[in-house]
């Protein structure tokens, strides 16, 4: 995993049910399941160093998704170089994928027109499903890797 513009994918397993309050967007009624969460990394240290940030926990959440990130493990990244935004595409993808849901209207999407940039599945998707509906809708998409947290606390 480089210092390189991207857009990436956690996917986080939630072991209990619970509620998590959200900054002042509200609360998230968390389930047992596989929570994945959208997001692109444009700025300094690309990729990287967002996925750097979300492998530890923060004390200070600034985003959604810390909030929630306290609470779940994070079992794998999925992860591509673009230096256009395709976080959006990617979110859109996973709201059209069998048995998920939105689980917090708004949640990461404060400043886009996607309903979420979070979605809930019972079971974590396959990333050949996914990686074959990205190339469906975006032929000349990049690669989409997929690195566990173990690989993530060598490279960060
Ligand atoms: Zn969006």
């Amino acid at each position: 995993m480089d210092a390189l513009p991207g857009t990436y994918a956690l996917m986080l397993q939630a072991d209990r049910r619970q509620t998590v309050q959200v900054g002042r967007l509200g609360q998230l009624a968390v389930e047992p399941g596989c929570y994945v969460y959208v997001g692109s990394a444009l700025g300094p240290g690309g990729v990287r160093a967002r996925v750097g940030h979300h492998s530890r926990l923060a004390t200070r959440p600034h985003w959604h998704i810390d909030y929630l990130r306290r609470t779940a493990t994070l079992r794998h990244v999925w992860y591509s170089y673009d230096s256009v935004h395709r976080e959006h595409a990617w979110a859109d993808i996973f709201a059209r994928m069998p048995g998920t849901s939105i689980p917090l209207l708004g949640f990461g999407a404060s400043d886009c027109a996607c309903p979420a940039h979070l979605y809930f599945f019972p079971r974590q998707p396959r990333l050949d499903t996914f990686r074959r509906r990205l190339r469906a809708t975006i032929p000349n998409h990049s690669r989409v890797d997929r690195v566990s947290p173990k690989e993530i606390a060598r490279l960060v």
